[in-house]
This record gives C-alpha cells, sequence and structure tokens, in this order.
C-alpha cells in the first residue's frame, strides 16, 4: 500500500468515509483509517441497532392495540437473544458493504488507531503515512460521571453489547439518547427509571416536546424523576443502588446506563504534533469551510462539537470533497434549519427554532399556532396517546422557523416539512397546500 496520499482521513465514521468517497470520486489518491469497526457510531453503537430496538419496541404498541381491531392477539413472550442477534447480523452486513464501498472508489482502508507524527504525518501501528490534506473525523464517545461506583454503569455502546434484557434499569440522563433507550426498555418489559439533573427531559428542544414526552413516557409507566445528581452506585445483594447528591436513593436496578453526554475522541490523536488546536472541551474548532487553524487539516463531524447527528457529519464531508477537489468554491454546510427526529415513544420531529429562541431571534414579533389531537388510529380503543403540533412563524409575511411535533407518524413526517421550511416557506403557502386525509400530517396545513 502506498504510504503517501493526496487524502488522508481519520475516522471510518459517517463524516470521515462520506468525505473520503466524495473526494476519490474526484480522483483524488485517498485512503481511510479506522481503529474500530467501519460505520463508526451510527453503524455499529448509535442510530442503525437504535433504530432497530425502536421498531422491536413498536411491536408490542402494535399488539397492545390488535384487540381493538379485532385481533385475538396473544403474547407469549419476547426473546432478546433473538432480536439482538438478528441486529447484530445486519449491522454485519453493513459494515461489509461500507468496507466495498471504499473498495469500489478506490480508497484505501487502514485498520489501526491513528496518531499524529506530525503536521503531514500520521503513525498507524508500525507504518508512517503522509499526506498533503488530512480530514479528522474521529467522533465522539460516551462520557461517565466521575463517582465512586461508576463502573458498574453501562454506556449506550455497552447497551447494544447487553446478551440478556436487564429486569431492572435506571437510566441517568435527559437527552435523547436517554430517552430513547428508556423507550425502549420499558416498552420491551424492563422496569425503567430515568433520572435526571434539571427539570426535564429533551430540554435543548423546543419545551413543548420535552413537556409532552416526559408526561407520555409517565403514562406509559416510566418513572421519571427531577433534580437529580448521581453521587455514587453502590453493589448491593439486591442490585445496584444510585444516590443522589441530595441523600435520595434510586434502586436497586439491575443495570444503571449513564447517557449524560459525550466527549470527542481526540485523546491519543497526538494533536499537539501536528499543531491541531483544541477548545476547553476537547472539541476540534473549524471555521463555516470545515478547516482546523492548520491550513491543510480540516475536522468535520462530532469532533468539532457540530450538530451531532450522522447526515450533518456526511453533509459537511461532502461539500468539504466538492469545494476541495471539485472546484466549488465557497461551498460548506450551513449548520441551521437542520431538522431531526428523536425516536422517543412516542417519537418527535423538529426543525428550526425553538419557541425561546424564536422569541429573542425576532424581538416576540412572532407568532405560534398549536394544535393537540389524538390521532385516528387511537380511536376504537381506550388507549389515546396525543400528538401536538407546534409552528412557529415570524414577521408580518409569516414565515415559518419552527416547526416541532410529538405524536405517531412525527418521524417521518417531517423531512418534507425540513425542505419546505429550508426554503423559506410562510404560513400562507402551508395554507395554501391541500390536505391530505386522513392523515395526522394535515393538521400542519390547516393550523389557524
Ligand atoms: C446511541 C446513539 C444514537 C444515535 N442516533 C442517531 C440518529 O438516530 N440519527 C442521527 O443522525 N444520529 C444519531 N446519532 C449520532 C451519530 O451516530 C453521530 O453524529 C455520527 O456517527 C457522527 O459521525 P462522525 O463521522 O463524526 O463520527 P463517528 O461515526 O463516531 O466515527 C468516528 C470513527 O473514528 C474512529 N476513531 C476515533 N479515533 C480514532 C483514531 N485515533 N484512529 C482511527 N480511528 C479513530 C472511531 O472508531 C469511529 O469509528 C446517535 C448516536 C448515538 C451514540
Amino acid at each position: 500500500m502506498t504510504d503517501h496520499y493526496q487524502l488522508l482521513v481519520i475516522g471510518g465514521g459517517s463524516g470521515g468515509l462520506a468525505h473520503a468517497q466524495r473526494a476519490a470520486e474526484y480522483g483524488v489518491k485517498a485512503a481511510a483509517i479506522e481503529a474500530g469497526r467501519l460505520g463508526g457510531t451510527c453503524v455499529n453503537v448509535g442510530c442503525v441497532p437504535k433504530k432497530v430496538m425502536w421498531y422491536a419496541a413498536n411491536q408490542t404498541h402494535q399488539m397492545h392495540h390488535a384487540a381493538d381491531y379485532g385481533f385475538d392477539v396473544e403474547r407469549k413472550g419476547f426473546d432478546w437473544t433473538t432480536l439482538k442477534r438478528n441486529r447484530d447480523a445486519y449491522v454485519k452486513r453493513l459494515n461489509g458493504i461500507y468496507e466495498n464501498n471504499l473498495d469500489k472508489r478506490g480508497v484505501d482502508y487502514i485498520s489501526g488507531w491513528a496518531s499524529f507524527i506530525d503536521a503531514n504525518t500520521v503513525e498507524v501501528g508500525d507504518r508512517r503515512i503522509t499526506a498533503d490534506n488530512i480530514v479528522i473525523a474521529t467522533g465522539g464517545r460516551p462520557m461517565v460521571p466521575d463517582i465512586p461506583g461508576a463502573e458498574y454503569g453501562i454506556t449506550s455502546d455497552d447497551f447494544f453489547e447487553l446478551d440478556e434484557q436487564p429486569k431492572r434499569v435506571l437510566i441517568a440522563g435527559s437527552g435523547y439518547i436517554s430517552v430513547e433507550i428508556g423507550g425502549v426498555f420499558n416498552a420491551l418489559g424492563s422496569e425503567t427509571h430515568i433520572v435526571v439533573r434539571k427539570d426535564g427531559i429533551v430540554r435543548s428542544f423546543d419545551r413543548m416536546l420535552g413537556e409532552e414526552l416526559m408526561q407520555a413516557m409517565r403514562q406509559s409507566g416510566v418513572s421519571i424523576d427531577t433534580g437529580v445528581i448521581p453521587s455514587r452506585v453502590e453493589k448491593t445483594d439486591e442490585g445496584l443502588v444510585v444516590t443522589a447528591e441530595d441523600g435520595r436513593t434510586f434502586g436497586p436496578v439491575d443495570c444503571v446506563l449513564w447517557a449524560i453526554g459525550r466527549s470527542p475522541n481526540v485523546e491519543g490523536l497526538n494533536l499537539e504534533a501536528a499543531g491541531v488546536e483544541t477548545d476547553d472541551n476537547g472539541f476540534i474548532p473549524v471555521d463555516k469551510y470545515q478547516m482546523t487553524n492548520v491550513p491543510h487539516i480540516a475536522a468535520l463531524g462530532d469532533v468539532t462539537g457540530a450538530v451531532a447527528l450522522t447526515p450533518v457529519a456526511i453533509a459537511a464531508g461532502r461539500r468539504l470533497a466538492d469545494r476541495l477537489y471539485n472546484g466549488m468554491e465557497g461551498r460548506h454546510l450551513e449548520y441551521h434549519t437542520i431538522a431531526t427526529v428523536i425516536f422517543s415513544h412516542p417519537p418527535m420531529g423538529t426543525v428550526g427554532l425553538t419557541e425561546e429562541e424564536a422569541r429573542v431571534e425576532y424581538r416576540n414579533d412572532i407568532k405560534v399556532y398549536q394544535s393537540s389531537f389524538i390521532g385516528m388510529y387511537y380511536a376504537l380503543g381506550q388507549d389515546k396517546e396525543r400528538t401536538v403540533m407546534k409552528l412557529i412563524t415570524a414577521g408580518p409575511e409569516e414565515k415559518i422557523v419552527g416547526c416541532h411535533i410529538i405524536g405517531d407518524g412525527a418521524d417521518e413526517m417531517m423531512q418534507g416539512f425540513a425542505v419546505a421550511i429550508r426554503m423559506g416557506a410562510t404560513k400562507n403557502d402551508f395554507d395554501d397546500t391541500v390536505a391530505i386525509h386522513p392523515t395526522s400530517a394535515e393538521e400542519l396545513v390547516t393550523m389557524r
């Protein structure tokens, strides 16, 4: 294998692979270094296996309502091992597809841990590789609190390794990973507790989403305790017990899962040798073109502290290749109006500004439209799950600047609305669009 490349990408995850492949399509001699499994977080311990678990959890939801529709369904059991085996096999197939894709495009795949020797040289095992351009796309990893007994807990990475379903689970953390995994455990039958430091969950999204989700999760049996700062974990004969700073205790449970945030993968990279700067939290700051403080070294994806989403890392990687190797001067990713979905139960979709952000940005010159209803799916039974939608418009032309949905189908609804909102749609454009009936989505074009 060559030891000099035009482009060397460190990290074979969403962003790194997207960049290397796009560059190779433009004729660049490129290599990608990956220390773990190809595909990175998303494929191995993130979006993909998580979504499989979400689908599994949804099966129980459907079974629960089957009787309302006349089916005589008896749930005899659930086998975690079968689900894990099938899920792992799917992920393994994807790892193979990723390797083939590199091969097809002529990108060299180097397996091992990369560490800088200088600004143009990287060491992997006993190999030294030089490159004209280097892209750091090393992603992030789950944080574990620095408290006694923290090692008894697991992280989201370990969640995907669990061979058995824990009967009782406590998840510490309020972000989307916490509520998604909590939703899965609960639906699949584990007794599920979530403890959060502040007063709510998914607090970085519009407040309405967090409040509605908290209510829905509690109704479905998840216990959520607020204002809890874990201070130690103890192993007792009955299970793990978490004690909070204020003296409250939680447990015993069979599994404690830390979902308290993620830190960038920069340790061991020896960034100092290349002169690449990091911020106080270890993230690599970049300009709008993804360039670090070193002119031929770029960084992208989670390691930059950008919105930590797969399509964001991919889009940044592709745009960087377009600019550097295909003459598309000025091409870069705009980080606003990025839609995202939280695969909770029920799911949530969000794009644009929260109501609080819009009030600040448009100095209160906004209008808020909100609709709350029970979807037709629940019409036949006793179980009623609410859908809530919120549209935020700004200025006299009522440009839509925020759209937030919680309820069945929110996950698949959001993408199309994100296109319209990115194009600058106004409330009038929404009102002028003929509804699709009967759907939940039609509420978004009929709100008054
Ligand atoms: C539980 C969970 C669920 C998620 N769900 C979603 C979702 O539903 N939708 C979504 O869009 N996003 C989701 N994400 C986020 C998404 O996975 C990340 O934003 C995305 O993977 C970031 O891509 P990246 O290229 O920056 O880094 P990564 O995909 O993390 O890839 C970085 C790679 O670099 C490798 N590496 C690190 N250091 C070195 C080194 N020194 N040498 C060689 N290799 C190295 C790592 O092994 C890793 O494979 C989820 C994340 C988690 C944890």
